[in-house]
This record gives C-alpha cells, sequence and structure tokens, in this order.
C-alpha cells in the first residue's frame, strides 16, 4: 500500500533518515520504535506528506505522494502530530469538526453529513459526554481522545500517529490503544505510529520497524523485531522479553540492576 523507496529526509539539508526502503501493508496495525533521536517522526511525517525527502520516494498505491494533490493525499492519509499545540478555547465538538475541513465543500461550511459523522466520531471515541466543554480545560486522556477524533473526522484509510499516548497514565494508553485496534480491525484501518512503549507495541502492533541513527535496524512481526538480542544492542540496556500468556505477544521487561 505505502512503498518507501531509498528514502532520505531531514532538516536543513541534513538527512536524519538515510536511505530507507520498507512496505508497509495494507490493513496493518505498524508501529515503529527506536530510541529518542532515532528518526521516527521524521520518517512518519515524511510518509505523511510533511516533510519531502531529499532522496528517494514514497508511493501510495504506485503514486509518488509528493506529486499528489494536497486534497486527494488528505482524503487517503491523515496525520496525528504529537503534543499539537492548542491554544483556543474551542469547544471539543468544533475542534473535532475541523478534521473535516479538507474533505468540506468549496465554501468550507459544515453540511448534514458533516454534523452526523461528527456524532458518530463522538461516540465512537467516547468523547460525546464533554463535547460542549473547552478544549484547554480537558485531562490529558480526554485531551488525547478529542485529538484522536479529530484526525478521524477526516475520514481517511490509513491514519498515522505519533506518539498518541505520550505522557498519559497507563489506563489512558490502554484505552487509546484499544480504540486504535479497533479501528485497525473492526473498520479495516491501516495504521502507522511512532511508539515509545516497547510492550505496547509487542501487544497491539502487527508490524514493527525498529530504526536506530536513521536507518532501518530491523523490521518484521513483533515476534521477530522484539527480540532480547537486537534491543538490548539498539537501546544499550538490559532486557528480559517474555510471552504474555493470554495475548501470545511479547512482553519486554527492562532490567535496570546493574550486573
Ligand atoms: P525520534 O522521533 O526518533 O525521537 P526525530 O525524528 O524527532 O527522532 O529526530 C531525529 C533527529 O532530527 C534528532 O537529532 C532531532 O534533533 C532532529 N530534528 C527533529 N526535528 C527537527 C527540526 N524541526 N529541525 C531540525 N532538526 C530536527
Amino acid at each position: 500500500m505505502i512503498q518507501i523507496n531509498n528514502l532520505s529526509c531531514g532538516y536543513n539539508k541534513i538527512s536524519v533518515v538515510k536511505n530507507i526502503s520498507i512496505d508497509i501493508k495494507k490493513g496493518s496495525f505498524t508501529g515503529i520504535i527506536g530510541k529518542n533521536g532515532a528518526g521516527k517522526t521524521t520518517l512518519l511525517k515524511s510518509l505523511s506528506g510533511l516533510l519531502k525527502p531529499y532522496a528517494g520516494n514514497i508511493l501510495l498505491n504506485g503514486i509518488d505522494i509528493y506529486k499528489m494533490k494536497r486534497n486527494l493525499l488528505a482524503e487517503k492519509l491523515s496525520f496525528m502530530p504529537q503534543n499539537m499545540p492548542i491554544d483556543f478555547p474551542f469547544s471539543v465538538k468544533d475542534f473535532i469538526m475541523f478534521g473535516r475541513f479538507p474533505l468540506m465543500n468549496l465554501f468550507k461550511y459544515a453540511t448534514k453529513r458533516d454534523y452526523e459523522k461528527v456524532e458518530e466520531i463522538m461516540d465512537f471515541t467516547e468523547t460525546k459526554n464533554f463535547a460542549e466543554r473547552n478544549i484547554l480545560e480537558l485531562s490529558g486522556g480526554e485531551r488525547q481522545k478529542v485529538l484522536i477524533a479529530q484526525t478521524l473526522a477526516q475520514e481517511t484509510d490509513i491514519i498515522a500517529f505519533d506518539e498518541p499516548t505520550s505522557h498519559l497514565d497507563i489506563g489512558s494508553q490502554s484505552a487509546i490503544f484499544r480504540l486504535l485496534r479497533t479501528l485497525n480491525l473492526k473498520h479495516g484501518k491501516t495504521i502507522i505510529t511512532t511508539i515509545h512503549d516497547l510492550n505496547a507495541a509487542g501487544e497491539f502492533c502487527s508490524d514493527l520497524i525498529l530504526m536506530n541513527n536513521g536507518i532501518i535496524f530491523s523490521s518484521g512481526t513483533a515476534t521477530e523485531v522484539l527480540n532480547y538480542k537486537d534491543i538490548e544492542t539498539v537501546y544499550n540496556t538490559t532486557v528480559v522479553v517474555k510471552t504474555n500468556p493470554v495475548s501470545n505477544k511479547p512482553v519486554v521487561i527492562p532490567v535496570f540492576s546493574e550486573k
């Protein structure tokens, strides 16, 4: 579905992501992992159409996304940034409606269908009970659900998330990842997300890309990628990898004590 070919991209003419090639499968829940500064966000931004490659290309169903019209790409792929600054006291409902902006008619006014869609998304994301509240007054977990709702309002088949659970407690993290899993498994969305928490990556992602210093160190299923040797090499720390007996998915336990 998405083919990344010899991609190099970065900032101020310096490549952060260096000559990487990988395919992202339709219907996958793909996680991008790796330590801070590895280039995860840079890769995600580039494959979302927000950071033009210095070399190589990104094809979506065979078409170079940087040669597609912006509105056509916006119909196919949405991107939820990390730590999006919000400084205006919008109501939750209005804020979610903004997600439909790229889809709206020429005059950019909301139609009955736009209102219906926002209602449906608020039901799905469990944001309806604070629909009228000021977005600046929400808890971290509520705010994150609203950001996801806004991204869903764009109604694309592919959704890219940059650290959707950063700064959330484990209960809120789990709620957000379960929501993404439902989108993936029940609604057929292709999910691509950067993710810090290796346990969540193991549990929720069908496919993982492990980045290190701007290149792909390894990729494959969660079980293939989350082996203790590779994780210890990349993160430079000791870990124990177990299998969750319920889900049969890998669990990565950092061992912080010194030898
Ligand atoms: P990760 O998401 O894996 O933590 P990033 O892709 O955010 O890594 O960053 C990779 C590298 O690119 C880092 O060295 C970072 O300092 C640099 N970088 C990130 N954003 C910018 C930017 N806007 N301008 C210049 N350098 C940046």
